[in-house]
């Protein structure tokens, strides 16, 4: 019989967190269900390699959105990761927390109990990290955290770049001051990407009450109400695994809502169109879709220091050789080792673009790498008012859900990534970046107009693989929640859903640090437990956001 206090569907970055700490005083057995398998061996422990799991349907689900009408039409992947660890095993291991005025805006949204002073103790509670901000950074916590070398000296020119140009400087952005130019923060420990099943679900594994069963959760089972457990396909039968407590959907945010629709909580008129029985009307299940889109901006290098020359299969084998026996090298890298966080203009109050920066000419799926020399930006707009949906194709669980983001559906969108692209231009135009400079290959010199840069844009903006708000948090009384702020599923006794589907609104960064302080404070609510203590520590905030950008 499969059966435990806690049943959890999914073991990605909120999933393998919860089965650490709802075990972790041994009083409460926990099943996770995982459909995904093993992430042994280097395509997904090699950092550098980062690229290559998010093609492959062995560690991906899959997803595409619809084809996107302000996009002319572009289909655009959409991984989710299929394994343990879900999407922290396939992602490109940038850490960041977001800002702290994402997590007040979210309490202000009636995430109670969420803003900055009461999620930062659970950002610490997590951390290990190796550097930052004394007094801001955890340092005991199972998650590591690091700073890649910066030996390339093209990490240091866009870092000097960005303050001849005017802007701030931030030696830690996971500290008190997310704004301004410095060095980016890895998941990775020893070389080796550290996922969250290797912080959490691999430590927890190993205790006596926690057991991974690996099967496709099809819905939960409700009865009078009340989740009393969870329906799986495992070797091509149908099973139930039962929950003595609670359910708990750590799904991710595309695969959360559905298995919610599917069990009868959701939008009731499409829930009826597909033939499903109402459970609990929730008309925001599958909405309030959210995405950070990207552009990746490129120079041609002058000097032939960059990595597009280990690209070629030869030097890939030596880079692989290096990190198979000696966990060092450029393969224990993700190669993201400078970051800027900057405002859009005067009267923003916080930053609302964000960089990521590498020193080599490729794309982000590893396709396409520029035939010369050069360098990158990633670039984008962080709080795009664009809102999309995740609903059902059809009743059958096994059948991918409609995914439309409505990339690019609000004016400010275009406004934003204009500025972004003429913003990049300005910085590798500083004479940091002299001695290395070429032409411009993407947009390309010639792209200056309006008009122009739209096309480039419509054409070339790309997902940065950050979609959640599917599972809105807030407060019981807003019809368009769908969990309450323990993660409770409003209309549903024992159902909680805690993963990146809840956020209210994306944070200002890369989205795994928020999934996993989700799984971190909702163990908490879970267990009944007072929550951590809030901060009284303030972030900083520039003294001149209401006259100036910088
Ligand atoms: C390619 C890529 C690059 C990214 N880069 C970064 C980055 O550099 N830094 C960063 O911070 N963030 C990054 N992200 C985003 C970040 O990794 C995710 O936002 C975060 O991991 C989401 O966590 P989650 O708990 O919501 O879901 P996930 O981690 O996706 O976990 C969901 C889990 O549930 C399982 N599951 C789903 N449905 C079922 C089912 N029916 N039955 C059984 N199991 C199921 C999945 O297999 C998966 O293991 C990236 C994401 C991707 C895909």
């Amino acid at each position: 019989m499969l059966e435990a206090d806690f049943v959890i569907i999914g073991s990605g970055s909120a999933g393998s967190a919860m089965a650490y700490r709802l075990s972790e005083d041994g009083k409460h057995s926990v099943i996770v269900i995982e459909f995904g398998g093993s992430d042994i061996g280097p395509l997904i422990q090699m950092p550098s390699a980062l690229s290559i799991p998010l093609n492959m349907s062995l560690y991906d689900w899959g997803f595409a959105s619809e084809p996107e009408p302000h996009l002319g039409g572009r289909v655009l992947a959409t991984p989710r990761g299929k394994v343990i660890g879900g999407s922290s095993s396939i992602n490109g291991m940038v850490y960041v927390r977001g800002h702290a005025r994402d997590f007040d805006h979210w309490a202000e949204e009636g995430a109670a109990g969420w803003g900055f002073a009461d999620v930062l103790p659970y950002f610490k509670r997590m951390e290990d990290s190796d550097g930052g901000e004394d007094g801001w950074r955890g340092k005991s916590g199972p998650l590591h955290v690091q700073r890649g070398s910066r030996r390339n000296p093209l990490y240091g020119a866009f870092v000097e770049a960005g303050r001849q140009a005017g802007f701030e400087l931030t030696d830690d952005y996971n500290g008190s001051k997310q704004e301004g130019f410095g060095p980016m923060e890895q998941t990775i420990s020893g070389g080796r990407r550290w996922s969250a099943a290797s912080a959490y679900l691999k430590p927890a594994l190993k205790r006596k009450n926690v057991s991974l069963v690996k099967g496709f959760a099809r819905r939960v089972i409700i009865e009078n109400q009340r989740a009393v457990g969870v329906e799986i396909e495992a070797h091509k039968q149908i099973q139930v695994v039962k929950a003595r407590r609670e359910v708990i959907v750590a799904a991710s945010s595309i695969n959360s809502p559905k298995i919610l629709m599917l069990s009868g909580i959701g939008p009731a008129e499409h829930l009826r169109e597909n033939g499903i029985t109402v459970v609990a009307d929730r008309p925001g299940v599958g909405r309030n879709l959210q995405d950070h889109m990207e552009l990746y901006i490129q120079q041609e290098s002058l000097l032939p220091i960059t990595l597009n020359s280990v690209l070629n299969p030869f030097s890939k084998a030596l880079i692989g050789a290096q990190w198979l026996f000696f966990k060092t090298g450029l393969g224990a890298t993700n190669h993201f080792e400078a970051a800027a966080f900057v405002r859009s203009r005067a009267g923003v109050d916080y930053p609302d673009i964000q960089y990521h920066f590498i020193p080599a000419a490729v794309r982000y799926d590893g396709k396409a790498a520029a035939k010369s020399h050069g360098f990158q930006a990633h670039v984008g707009p962080m709080r795009s008012k664009s809102r999309g949906s995740v609903t059902l194709r059809s009743p059958d669980p096994k059948s991918q859900p409609v995914i439309r983001f409505n990339y690019m559906s609000h004016p400010d969108d275009w406004t934003e990534f204009r500025h972004c692209i003429r913003l990049t231009r300005e910085i590798f135009g500083q004479s940091a970046f002299d001695p290395y400079r070429g032409k411009e290959i993407s947009p390309g010199s010639q792209v200056q107009s309006d008009d122009d840069l739209d096309i480039f844009i419509r054409d070339h903006a790309e997902s940065a693989y950050h979609p959640c708000g599917t599972c809105k948090m807030g407060r019981a009384d807003d019809m368009m929640s769908v969990v309450d702020p323990e993660c409770r599923v409003i209309g549903v006794e024992g159902l909680r859903v805690a993963d990146s589907s809840i956020f209210p609104r994306v944070t200002n960064g890369n989205l795994n640090a928020p999934s996993i302080m989700t799984g971190e404070k909702a163990s908490d609510h879970i267990l009944g437990r007072t929550p951590l203590a809030p901060s009284n520590q303030e972030p900083w905030i520039n003294p001149r956001w209401q006259a100036s950008d910088r």
